[in-house]
């Protein structure tokens, strides 16, 4: 597809986000499909030339091998402009030099961008112009809210792109064409036939240089309260009548209005805890509490699980353990749904009547299905196997896919505003208790594969 002439400005252009993930998913983009035209200014606090920013734009572009014409268009004819964000006059400056339709990225710290929203209150944009807001969206669920008031005041909610990368990862939709256009599924997925559910994001990573952004968050904050709940959304969600954004949005926003703590208690609902030193694969790890940016007195937790219900007649009693932790020796990124036991097994099949267990691996795309059979041995002997299928990933990158519904419009793998409020209200009561110190905060070496507590 052609754009009719859109222009990605990127506010923090010169952050770790805007070179490791945005320049790298637009260069993938561009390459996919080298019929684009679109034109790139990037911004930032820092006095950077036109050529700086090329550079750190070529240099992005090179992680993901970009190229063609798009790409070359892209690199002969970027900007860069210093820009201070509390200023309408410099932001509205900068959004003058946008051709056709402006799509304004906020690659900048939480408080920078609430104080960007509001500096471009008053600046007369564009028709259509988009905003492009990251995650954190806000820093609980009465922030959350201002946040949307103050972005309502700026464009319509339709051109409001709230970005959750995850939603732009072809492993996490393949929920959808797994559950919705499967007769051997689609049927089964419900309270009758499901006993639980897991969504588990483990890495290998620790902080990576990030601890000034990450001890303000955590593992609740930075994984669950957004990643893990959207892919919870897609499991529990109705199925909406067509895959357009409205319909999506609303049977997604009702999904996790639905959503609530195990037994209602975020004490015994949530767990906590953070690495010690230790060894990733080859990588010696300090302490997380001794990394830079790290303050110990915070307790921030690099490990969190959370037992949760959607309170459904779909769903009502199934319990969703949601899990990511850093420095783990063996990372799992899994959705693991286990079926109840068959209602009865005749007494003539030997062996143990084990639950069926799908497995979408989030990480590779492959699908696992653990099924019962009779042995190879006695006839009458059962025994477990498995219906692997490697699905392999998308052609671009989730910034790549996100970018692409920025500039053709389609907004379904974005979070609707009522969608980032939800996910706080989730977790925050867990986050008072945890401030309130009602959950204890434990350890676990890094490289080891994390606490293994006991669940519902
Ligand atoms: P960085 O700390 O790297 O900073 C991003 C940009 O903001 C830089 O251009 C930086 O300028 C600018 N900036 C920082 N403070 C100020 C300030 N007070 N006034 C004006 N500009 C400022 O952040 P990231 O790039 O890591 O993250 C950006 C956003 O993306 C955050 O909301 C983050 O949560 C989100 N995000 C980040 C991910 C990542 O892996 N990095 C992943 C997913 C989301 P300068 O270069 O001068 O410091």
């Amino acid at each position: 597809m052609t754009d009719s002439g859109s222009t990605l400005i990127i506010l923090g252009g010169t952050g770790d986000l805007a070179a490791r993930l945005l320049l790298p998913g637009l260069g993938k983009l561009l390459t996919e499909e080298p019929e684009r035209r679109v034109m790139l200014l990037g911004s930032g606090r820092k006095q950077w030339s036109d050529d700086q920013w090329r550079s750190t734009v070529r240099e992005a572009f090179s992680t993901v091998d970009a190229h063609g014409a798009a790409v070359d268009h892209v690199l002969s004819t970027s900007r860069y402009l210093a820009v201070d964000y509390s200023s309408p006059e410099e932001l509205a400056g900068l959004v003058r030099e946008a051709h056709g339709k402006p799509i304004i990225y906020f690659a900048l710290p939480p408080g920078v961008t609430a104080t960007a929203v509001k500096a471009l209150q008053d600046a007369q944009l564009p028709e259509g112009t988009v905003l492009a807001l990251e995650k954190p969206f806000g820093n609980d669920r009465r922030s959350a809210t201002e946040l949307n008031e103050l972005v309502a005041g700026v464009v319509p909610e339709s051109q409001v792109f709230r970005v959750d990368h995850f939603m732009g990862e072809s492993t996490v939709l393949n929920i959808l064409g797994l559950r919705l256009a499967n007769r051997v599924f689609e049927p089964l997925w419900n309270r009758d036939h499901i006993a639980r559910v897991e969504i588990v994001y483990d890495e290998q990573l620790g902080l990576e240089g990030r601890g000034g952004y990450y001890d303000k968050a955590g593992a609740m904050v930075d994984m669950l309260q957004s990643h893990l709940l959207q892919i919870m959304a897609l499991i529990v969600m109705e199925p909406p009548a067509e895959l357009d954004a409205a319909d999506f949005h609303a049977a997604k926003v009702q999904a996790l209005r639905s959503i609530h703590l195990w037994r209602n208690d975020p004490r015994t609902a949530s767990r906590r805890a953070r690495y010690t030193a230790g060894t990733v694969g080859e990588r010696e790890l300090p302490a997380y509490a001794e990394e830079d940016g790290v303050d110990p007195e915070r307790n921030t937790e690099t490990l969190a699980e959370l037992d949760v219900e959607a309170t459904n007649r779909r769903w009502a009693g199934v319990p969703f353990t949601l899990r990511s932790g850093k420095a783990i020796g063996q990372p799992r990124q899994e959705v693991i749904v286990t079926f109840r036991e068959v209602p009865h097994l005749p007494e003539r099949l030997n062996g143990k009547n084990r639950p069926n267990v799908l497995r979408l691996n989030l990480g590779d795309g492959s699908v696992d299905l653990g099924i019962n059979v009779n042995g190879s041995g006695h006839p009458l002997e059962l025994q477990r196997t498995h219906l692997s299928a490697d699905v392999g990933p998308g052609d671009l990158n989730p910034y790549g896919e996100v970018l692409r519904g920025m500039l053709d419009e389609d907004a379904i793998l974005a979070l609707d505003g009522a969608a980032a409020e939800e996910g706080w209200r989730i977790v925050d009561s867990v986050r008072e208790a945890w401030a309130g110190g009602e959950v204890p905060l434990d350890e676990y070496e890094a490289g080891s594969n994390g606490p293994q507590w006991p669940r519902p």
